[in-house]
C-alpha cells in the first residue's frame, strides 16, 4: 500500500498514513501536500463518489488527473494538534473495538467486556496490542492468571495491533484533538 508521510505544522514528519487518510485531510482542509507524487491512486480505489470528488472542488486542485489521484508523497497539516496522543497506544476502548465487542475466548458479544492479558500482569504480561485481548467476564475469571494454554482456552485470532486502515472515528480524534 502506498504510504504517505503526515508531517506537522511544522513540517516535521509524524507517521506515514494511507493514501486514505492523507485524502481526507487534504479534502477537509486539515492538511495541503507538500511534495507531489510517485505514484497515481485510481479515485475508484478510494472508495469515494465521483459526485463526492467533483465537491473537493479546489482543495485538490492539482491532484487529479482525470480518475486518477496523484498521491503526494508528504501533507503538511495547518495545525498543531495533539494527534501525538493518538498514536494507537492500545487502550481499553481501541481493543474492545479491534475486537469488535466480542470475547476472544468464547465469542460472546453481548454484556460487560472486560480487558484481558493473554499473558497475565502478575506474570510479566505487558499492555501491548499483542497482549491485550477484549474478553466476557466469566472468560476472564475462569482464565484468571493463567495463560489461555494453561486454562485450556483458545483465542479468536492472534492479537495484533490495531491498524486503523480508514476509520473517521479515530481520524476525528486525531485531527479534532
Ligand atoms: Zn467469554
Amino acid at each position: 500500500m502506498t504510504a504517505v508521510m503526515l508531517c506537522d505544522a511544522h513540517y516535521m514528519p509524524v507517521k506515514e498514513i494511507c493514501v486514505e487518510h492523507a485524502v481526507y485531510l487534504l479534502m477537509t482542509g486539515k492538511a495541503e501536500p507538500m511534495y507531489l507524487a510517485d505514484g497515481l491512486v485510481p479515485v475508484a480505489r478510494l472508495g469515494l463518489a465521483a459526485s463526492a470528488v467533483a465537491n473537493w472542488g479546489g482543495k485538490l486542485d492539482g491532484l487529479i488527473e482525470g480518475n486518477h489521484f496523484l498521491v503526494p508523497t508528504a501533507i503538511r497539516l495547518h495545525r498543531a494538534i495533539a494527534y501525538r496522543l493518538a498514536s494507537l497506544r492500545p487502550s481499553r476502548h481501541l481493543v474492545f473495538k479491534r475486537d469488535k465487542h466480542t470475547c476472544q475466548y468464547c465469542g460472546r458479544h453481548s454484556g460487560p467486556m472486560t480487558l484481558d492479558h493473554v499473558m497475565p500482569a502478575s506474570r510479566g504480561g505487558e499492555d501491548t496490542w499483542e497482549n491485550l485481548v477484549a474478553a466476557c467476564n466469566a472468560c476472564n475469571n475462569y482464565k484468571a492468571n493463567r495463560t489461555p494454554e494453561e486454562a485450556g482456552m483458545r483465542l479468536a485470532s492472534q492479537p495484533r495491533r490495531f491498524v486503523a486502515s480508514f476509520n473517521w472515528d479515530i481520524m476525528d480524534k486525531l485531527c479534532l484533538a
